[in-house]
């Protein structure tokens, strides 16, 4: 991979990378289709990257479908599928982490230590081989991107990060791999992550800035609604420190973290104030 991308950027080639961990939907597809206007070169990594996952986490269940993602992504034009071997990317000694200290301690890093330490370490490794002028992440996992963007900047890697919003199922469930693990009544109660953020949003178009308000607002709608949710956090926080807030008077994140019968699931909006 590394050696094909190097001969790619010593001709003048840009090119756009899409780190996934596959079992792709329309939320993957949707940064493809974005990546694809952005470079010459298209190459969408498959990985399921162990070290980002906690001990006790989904790892080893984590769904699969290679031949399917393989389909879909040539149906996308996708250049290139790189779908490296565990132990391809991690030598069993490997002892060298990249470490985002700020961004990446509260939120989901408070509730899964380490899981950052491994996404930016894989994210680094992903962009060492395959040099891409400009990577696209998801919105869904907020946190993830400032994270990524942070890394990026702090560490000059010559990569332009680029955002995509968040891909919704038709009753606003956010897309993701893990939707598979849902029985038809979690599947129901699930909508209740995006409904419980809109009125967070509809709250701050309507002029509420007490961030307690609307973190009462936030967890009792979805206690209402999915009465099986265990939560993790529901949070409002500055969209750029990811600290959490008493007063909102500028860009704001609400972001939500719940456990559904054992599947965790994620979702936030990003608010900014008009004008
Ligand atoms: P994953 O395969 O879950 O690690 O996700 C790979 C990339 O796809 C990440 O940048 C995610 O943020 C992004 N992604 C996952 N689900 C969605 C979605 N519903 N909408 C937009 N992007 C998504």
């Amino acid at each position: 991979m590394q050696r094909e991308a190097l001969r790619w950027r010593a001709a003048g080639r840009s090119v756009a990378l899409v780190p996934t961990m596959g079992y792709l939907h329309e939320g993957h597809l949707s940064l493809v289709r974005r990546a694809r206007e952005l470079a010459d070169l298209l190459v969408v990594s498959v990985f399921v990257n162990p070290t980002q996952f906690v001990p006790g986490e989904d790892l080893e269940r984590y769904p699969r479908d290679a031949r399917r993602d393989a389909r879909l992504l040539r149906d996308e034009r996708v250049d290139v599928l790189f779908l490296p071997e565990r132990d391809r990317i991690y030598a069993t000694d490997h002892s060298t982490w990249v470490v985002e200290e700020d961004l990446a301690s509260g939120l989901c890093g408070a509730f899964r230590p380490g899981h950052f330490r491994g996404v930016t370490t894989v994210v680094a490794k992903l962009f060492n081989l395959v040099q891409p002028t400009v990577a696209v992440f998801g919105a869904k996992d907020y946190q993830q991107a400032m994270v990524i963007r942070r890394m990026v900047r702090d560490l000059d890697f010559p990569v332009r990060i680029v955002t995509a919003p968040t891909v919704r199922e038709p009753d606003g469930l956010a897309m993701s791999s893990r939707n598979a693990y849902l029985d038809p009544d979690l599947r129901s109660e699930a909508r209740a992550l995006n409904r419980a953020l809109q009125i967070v949003r509809r709250m701050l178009d309507a002029g509420e800035r007490n961030a307690d308000a609307l973190r009462d607002r936030l967890r009792a709608a979805i206690r209402d609604e999915a009465p099986d949710a265990e939560i993790e956090y529901a949070e409002i926080v500055d969209a750029e420190t990811l600290r959490p807030v008493r007063q909102v008077v500028g860009p704001t994140a609400a972001a939500v973290a719940v456990r559904l019968g054992g599947t965790r699931l994620i979702d936030n909006v990003v608010w900014r104030p008009r004008g």
